[in-house]
Order: structure tokens, then C-alpha cells, then sequence
């Protein structure tokens, strides 16, 4: 949402309870402000929203009547438009029709108001306060926000207010238009990737930078598809969205399956047109379109907080690795029993250098321990914190990364296989 701030927008529409009784008592200085106030050609809701903070359980063209009745004069009533809304808040069909008309083939249950001013119209307001001497105003915006917000909810049966709001309608009263955000749909889960072939996400060709070449093939894209496109695609078409964005806790590399509980993702759904999703006939083809690929679980409905809370999240990893490497097995277990627990330093490595800073990390592994081992090859199984890179802890990265277990063992390594085991951010 841009701009929401500046854009004064609705605020929880206050109801009133039966019995709730009106409250609304002029001083002297209310009175004085009432007479300074009649000759200035306001509408009725301009002039009571004068005294908008005063009292409560009014609506502003009640508070005006109270204040014409305490001076015991009639309301004035200008012949033109409002010299200070110029008629803004008589034409809730206007915005009302224009509003439905952008949410029109939508679905939506909660919604937020919102709308933009000319800026003079504003401080004419501001001056008008000082002028007629009221210390209770309410701004022309945050009265509009909130009148549009009523009468939506009466019309349509939806929640106005701010708090997680499907669309949000922006009036934009120069122009005379209803700006209309339709808020993402969020869904989480856990997925494994048993394919060594697949991207997690999207991966634009490089050459073409997605437009699509001869290289690619017209598709715009280095893989055919990715962990992300498969578990969008049955979301896209139950929701109807424009796009979708995925969100990991974390990626593994194309060539490494994800195993264990899966790893934990939000996805987003750009634009939707419809945000009642059934999960469980969306599970089911995602079963069918990713079997042997991709397999979702623990899917549920997310919301936006979600996204920064699968960010930022650092949890510790488990690994298999293959390696290959002419060397004793006493002495891989003998290094790793210097390597757990100790400080490893972890130079950018060289492959992913074109896309990160080039910078020394300090990381360490948490457990190590040897599961299988043959003629020139072993398998280890490794507990690693957030943000190690096992690749080249294992085979030293031309002295990048120091120690290796390539470095501690004084033999070359190479990885031939690395599985993600376990994804432990639910553990203590
Ligand atoms: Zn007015
Ligand atoms: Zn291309």
C-alpha cells in the first residue's frame, strides 16, 4: 500500500450502540465560533464538521443543526456550492457507484478508504479553523474517508477499516476517479524438491533478461519451470491473480533435493480475483502436477507478516554430502572433530560472487559425522548454521573458505551430491 499515511485513510468507523445517547454541549467559545461561522457559505456537513471533535455520536450535519439551534437561527443554506468542499460530500452516489464500479468481478470482504485533496482546499480549511476561532475541528479528509467507508459497508455488507483490507479505494476528488489496490492473497507451506534439476524460482535467461531469444527458445527463461511456478500454477488459477511471487526461507541449489519436512515458503498472490481458497482440491493437483518434483505440505492460508518472518528467519540446516576424494577414513573423522564447533571463514564464494558482496563470513558447524564410506568416496551427514556454505567448506573454494575439510584432511575434495536434510527453524 503507497501512500497510505498521506492519503488520510479510514479509520475503523465508529458504531454506536443503542442507548448510546448524543453528546454534544456548546460553550460560550462554540457559540462565538457558530456566529463567526454563518455567513462563510458552508455546506451543512462543513459547517458541523467545524465541531466534528466536540461531543460524540453525531454525524457533522447533525452537529450543525445543534449549533444553529443554540444560537436559535436556521441553518443557513447557501445557494451555490459548498465555498469550502464545493459539494464534495453530496455526491456519495458519485463515488460510490465509481468505487463498486472498480472492485466490479472482485471478491472482497474487507476494504480500506482513502482519498486525495487539492492541497488549498485543505489549508483553506486549516485557516477557516483559526478564522472562526474552533478548537475542534476534523479534516474535510478524514470526515470523506470515513462517510465513503459507511456507506460502502451499508451498500455492500463489507468491513471498513484499516486492518488487513482486501481492497483499498482511493478517491481522488480533482479527478474525479476511484484509484482502486487489490490487496495479494498470501498461503504458506513446506515444500520438498527431489529433482536436481529445478530452480527454486524463476530463473530469467540471461541473455535476453527474460524477453525471450533463440537461446531460450522464446521462453524468457534458463529452466523450463521452477519449485515456484509449479506451486503457483494451481493458486494463479483458483484465485484468478495477475502474478505471483514466492518467498523461502532460504534456497538450496538447483542440484540439491530438498528432503526432510520440506522447507518453508509464502506465496503471494499479485491481484486476485477471488480469495476464498479451498486448500485441499488445490493440494491435490499440486500433487498430481508436481509428483516426482516438487511435494507440498502443511499448506494454510498466510498473511503479509509471514513473508518478513520466512526472511528473516536464520534456522540451522541439516546436509548430506557425497564427496568423492582419495583419503583414510580415520583422518575425515579426525578433521572433523577439529572442524565442529570452530570458526570457519567463508570468502563470497567464487560462483555466486557476480550476484552477492564480496565479503569474509565467520560460520560453524554444529555436528559432523561420517555415514557411509568406500574406495575413494564417503558420506557425511552435517549440522551447519544459517548461511554456510557447505559446497565450499567441503571442497575449499581455492582458499576462500578456511579451513576445508579439504584443507584439514590436506587432500582435494569434491562434492558429488548435497541433499538439505532438514530445515530446523521449529526447533528451539
Ligand atoms: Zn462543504
Ligand atoms: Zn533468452
Amino acid at each position: 500500500m503507497s501512500g497510505g499515511e498521506g492519503q488520510g485513510l479510514l479509520a475503523r468507523p465508529g458504531r454506536r450502540s443503542v442507548g448510546d445517547r448524543p453528546v454534544f454541549e456548546l460553550d460560550q467559545r462554540g457559540v462565538e465560533a457558530t456566529r463567526r461561522a454563518l455567513d462563510r457559505g458552508l455546506c451543512s456537513e462543513c459547517f458541523g464538521r467545524l465541531f466534528g471533535r466536540l461531543g460524540h455520536g453525531l454525524s457533522n450535519p447533525e452537529r450543525a443543526v445543534r449549533c444553529a439551534a443554540a444560537l436559535g437561527v436556521e441553518l443557513p443554506n447557501p445557494a451555490g456550492p459548498c465555498a469550502l468542499c464545493g459539494g464534495a460530500f453530496d455526491r456519495w452516489a458519485d463515488w460510490i457507484g465509481r468505487a463498486l464500479r472498480a472492485a466490479e468481478g472482485l471478491e472482497w470482504h474487507r476494504f480500506t478508504c482513502g482519498s486525495r485533496w487539492d492541497p488549498e482546499i485543505l489549508a483553506r480549511e486549516e485557516s477557516l479553523w483559526s478564522e472562526v476561532g474552533t478548537e475542534w475541528g476534523e479534516s474535510a479528509r478524514t470526515a470523506f474517508n470515513r462517510e465513503l467507508g459507511k456507506r460502502i459497508e451499508a451498500r455492500t455488507g463489507a468491513l471498513g477499516g484499516p486492518d488487513r483490507p482486501d481492497l483499498v479505494f482511493l478517491a481522488d476528488l480533482p479527478v474525479g476517479r476511484v484509484e482502486l489496490t487489490v490487496l495479494p492473497v498470501y498461503v504458506g507451506g513446506r515444500y520438498r524438491k527431489l529433482d536436481r534439476t529445478l530452480p527454486q524460482t524463476r530463473w530469467p535467461c540471461r541473455r535476453c533478461r527474460g524477453q525471450g531469444c533463440n537461446q531460450c527458445g522464446g521462453t524468457g527463461k534458463t529452466y523450463p519451470t521452477s519449485v515456484e511456478e509449479i506451486v503457483a500454477g494451481p493458486f494463479l488459477r483458483a484465485t484468478g491473480a495477475m502474478a505471483s511471487r514466492f518467498h523461502g526461507m532460504g534456497r538450496e541449489d538447483i542440484d540439491a533435493r530438498m528432503l526432510g519436512r520440506g522447507r518453508p515458503f509464502v506465496l503471494e498472490l499479485l491481484q486476485p480475483r477471488r480469495r476464498t481458497i479451498d486448500l485441499v482440491p488445490i493440494g491435490e493437483e499440486l500433487a498430481r502436477e508436481g509428483a516426482g518434483r516438487v511435494e507440498v505440505v502443511d499448506l494454510r492460508l498466510a498473511e503479509s507478516s509471514d513473508v518478513v518472518r520466512v526472511k528473516e528467519a536464520a534456522p540451522e540446516k541439516s546436509y548430506r554430502v557425497g564427496v568423492s576424494g582419495s583419503v583414510p577414513l580415520e583422518k575425515v573423522n579426525e578433521a572433523l572433530s577439529v572442524a565442529v564447533g570452530r570458526a570457519i571463514a567463508q570468502r563470497t564464494p567464487a560462483r555466486v560472487a557476480h550476484r552477492r558482496s564480496d565479503r569474509v563470513r565467520t560460520r560453524r558447524l554444529v555436528a559432523a559425522r561420517v555415514v557411509e564410506a568406500s574406495e575413494g568416496r564417503f558420506t557425511l551427514d552435517l549440522r551447519t548454521e544459517a548461511g554456510t556454505y557447505v559446497k565450499e567448506w567441503v571442497e575449499g573454494d581455492d582458499g576462500r573458505t578456511e579451513p576445508s575439510l579439504a584443507s584439514l584432511v590436506g587432500v582435494p575434495l569434491r562434492v558429488e551430491y548435497l541433499d538439505v536434510l532438514e530445515i530446523h527453524d521449529t526447533e528451539a
